[in-house]
C-alpha cells in the first residue's frame, strides 16, 4: 500500500487505503484508510447527514445499527439488558475516582440519556448529558437533563468526570472531539470511554462486524487513543480490566444475541469468567483512560 496526501483526522499523518466496504443499510461503497503514524482506520468519504442517519428508525434499531434498541430501553429501563451496562460503568468510574454528591459528571454523546437517569437515581451525584437532535429533545421531555451544544457552552460548568460510551467511533474529527472533552474537564478530571478495539482485527478490518461504514467511521487501537489523548493535553493511565467490565460485557454479549429483556436465568451464567474471556479476544479494557491533572 502506498501512502498519499490524505491526512489522518486524528494526528495529521499520511494514510493508505485499506479497501472499500459496502454499507448494509446504504448500499454504497465506503473507502477505509489507515494512518501510518497512529493507526487510526477511518472512512475517507463518510456520510455527514447526521440528522438523517441518527433518526427515529436508528434509535429503534431499524437503521444503520440493527443491534441497538434505545426505544425499548427508554420505555422499560428496569427490564432492559442495558441496565447491566450502566451498572458496570458506574462500578468502573467508582474504581477510578470518588463519586459523591458534589461530583459533576457529563455523559458526552448520551443518546437517550438513560445512563444519566440511572446515575441520578442510583448514585446521587450531579450528572448531565450532552446530545444533539431528536433523541436529545425526547430525553429532555422526560425530564432528563440533556444539554445541546449551545447550552453546554453557556453553562460554563466544568466536570470531574466525562464519559463517552460507544461515541468516538461515530465522530469524523476525533482530534476536535478529544480537545472538546479536555476543555470540559476540571483539573484534575477523568475521561473514560468505550469504543471497539481495532487492534485484534488489524489484518481483517473490513470483515470485522463492527466495521459499519455508515456509522463507525473512526476505528482506534489502544496506541491510537494514547496518541490522541496526549495530543489533546491528557495524561494517560492503563487501569486494565476493572471489575465493572464484567457487567459491560454482560450487556454486549446479550445484545449481540439479540436479547433485550433481563431474565433471572442470566444470573446463572458465570459473567466474571465470560467477561474476562471475551475481553481477552476483544480487548476493550486495553484502552488507556484520559487524565487531566495539575502540572
Ligand atoms: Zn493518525
Amino acid at each position: 500500500m502506498k501512502a498519499d496526501m490524505l491526512s489522518c483526522p486524528l494526528c495529521g499523518g499520511s494514510s493508505s487505503e485499506i479497501g472499500t466496504k459496502q454499507g448494509q443499510w446504504r448500499k454504497k461503497d465506503y473507502t477505509y484508510r489507515r494512518c501510518g503514524d497512529c493507526s487510526l482506520a477511518f472512512v475517507e468519504n463518510p456520510d455527514c447527514d447526521f440528522s438523517e442517519i441518527y433518526d427515529d428508525d436508528y434509535y429503534a434499531g431499524n437503521g444503520a445499527d440493527p443491534l441497538i434498541d434505545y426505544c425499548f430501553e427508554a420505555k422499560d429501563p428496569k427490564r432492559s439488558i442495558r441496565e447491566y451496562e450502566w451498572h458496570g460503568i458506574v462500578e468502573i468510574i467508582r474504581s477510578l475516582t470518588d463519586l459523591d454528591p458534589k461530583t459533576r459528571w457529563l455523559d458526552f454523546g448520551c443518546g437517550n440519556g438513560e445512563l444519566v437517569r440511572y446515575v441520578r437515581e442510583n448514585v446521587g451525584c450531579e450528572i448531565k448529558g450532552f446530545e444533539e437532535g431528536a433523541i436529545a429533545r425526547s430525553a429532555v421531555k422526560k425530564g432528563i437533563p440533556v444539554l445541546g451544544r449551545e447550552e453546554l457552552a453557556r453553562l460554563g460548568w466544568q466536570f470531574d468526570v466525562v464519559t463517552a460510551l460507544d461515541v468516538l467511533e461515530h465522530v469524523p474529527h476525533p482530534a476536535e472531539t478529544l480537545g472538546e472533552v479536555f476543555r470540559l474537564l476540571k483539573n484534575p478530571g477523568i475521561f473514560f470511554y468505550t469504543t471497539g478495539n481495532a487492534q485484534p482485527f488489524r489484518n481483517r478490518i473490513l470483515k470485522w462486524s463492527y466495521t459499519r461504514p455508515e456509522i463507525h467511521i473512526s476505528l482506534y487501537e489502544p496506541e491510537t487513543m494514547r496518541r490522541g489523548l496526549v495530543q489533546a493535553g491528557f495524561d494517560v493511565s492503563w487501569p486494565g480490566y476493572l471489575p465493572g467490565y464484567s457487567s459491560v460485557y454482560r450487556h454486549k454479549i446479550l445484545k449481540n444475541l439479540s436479547v433485550r429483556r433481563r431474565r433471572t436465568l442470566f444470573d446463572l451464567v458465570p459473567w466474571r469468567f465470560l467477561g474476562r474471556l471475551v475481553d481477552w479476544k476483544l480487548g476493550l479494557s486495553r484502552f488507556p483512560v484520559g487524565l487531566k491533572r495539575h502540572d
